[in-house]
């Protein structure tokens, strides 16, 4: 079931999620609609609170972003013999980052038609549960660590634009406005 994705200005954005204590035929009903709700509004990743979850939970999709690169973007955004995944992530924990950091235009599906660059680490490594909960330790690169780390901030309840400069912030200021306002066209379903 495709649910409807929170717009800018939902409180439930800001929320610092609490973590997953036990699997549920409702969670693995929610993790299903997560993953339909992102893939048809051709989402690379969704956090739970984007649906109205308050809970440590997200999916992401880099092979759909590899797939959509040319070369020079793979060569660029992807490491040698990576080339993309698919995961949901449990209760994440960011437990290393690289020093090396890298700029990339990101988007937010809570954020329609606002797309900047974000600098962040180039490398991260997490650990997680996937949906069978089984405990993974990871190293990601590139653009997959980059849509993860995106996710795992929605999960504390920062957004991308969080990240912006001031300045930028206040160039952004007349569409966030817009969004809050619901005077947005998305071929997606938000809600306010
Ligand atoms: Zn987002």
């Amino acid at each position: 079931m495709k649910l409807p994705i929170l717009a800018y200005g939902n409180k439930t954005l800001k929320v610092d999620c609490d973590a997953i204590a036990t699997n549920s035929d409702d969670l693995n009903k929610l993790i299903d609609d997560m993953w339909e709700t992102m893939e048809h509004a051709y989402g690379c990743g969704l956090a739970a609170p984007q649906v109205g979850e308050t809970i440590q939970l997200f999916v992401v999709d880099s092979i759909v972003m590899y797939e959509n690169a040319d070369i020079d973007e793979r060569k660029a955004n992807f490491i040698e013999g990576d080339e993309g995944m698919r995961e949901t992530f449990i209760n994440a924990r960011i437990i290393g980052k690289s020093d090396e950091t890298w700029d990339e235009i990101e988007g937010c599906l809570s954020i329609p038609d606002i797309f900047k660059r974000v600098t962040r680490p180039w490398s991260i490594t997490i650990e997680y549960l996937d949906r069978d909960f089984k405990a993974h330790t990871k190293t990601f690169h590139g653009t997959t660590a980059r849509i993860i780390q995106h996710e795992y901030d929605h999960i504390r309840g920062v957004l991308f634009i969080d990240r912006l400069s001031a300045f930028t912030k206040k160039l952004i200021g007349t569409k966030l406005k817009k969004i809050m306002s619901g005077k947005i066209f998305t071929d997606y379903r938000m809600k306010q």
